[in-house]
């Protein structure tokens, strides 16, 4: 993932998002993040889950079939309550950087995209 440091927040905040709806797995979220453009791997996006599930939004449950198991996570109280306030904070700082209030100041460093 590019700039992982940077969007490591909106994947965790991702991850916390849909486990808060509902269990999911590792290969579905990682479809789930490239569906929205986020390119991981599994040795990316597993210590993202269990980073979070150590610091107690969520909780696994393993389920096996013949030799293979499954590891589902779901968010926890703790990870539906910071979900509210990570959701609140999200509110407020996107308003600002999509309203872009600087971007009518010329400044040297503005420049195009892609050019
Ligand atoms: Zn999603």
């Amino acid at each position: 993932m590019e700039h992982r440091e940077l969007l490591s927040g909106f994947v965790r905040l991702h991850i916390l998002h849909h486990a808060a709806e509902g269990e999911l797995y590792g290969q579905w979220m990682i479809e789930e993040l490239a569906r929205h453009g986020y390119k991981l791997s599994p040795g990316t996006l597993y210590p993202l889950l269990h980073g979070l599930e150590k610091k107690g939004y969520l909780v696994s449950r393993e389920e096996r079939d013949g030799r293979t198991a499954r590891k589902f996570y779901r968010a926890t109280p703790l990870g539906i309550e910071a979900l509210a306030i990570a959701r609140a904070k999200a509110r407020e700082l996107f308003g600002e950087i999509m309203h872009d209030p600087h971007g009518s100041k010329k400044t040297a460093s503005r420049r195009k995209s892609g050019e």
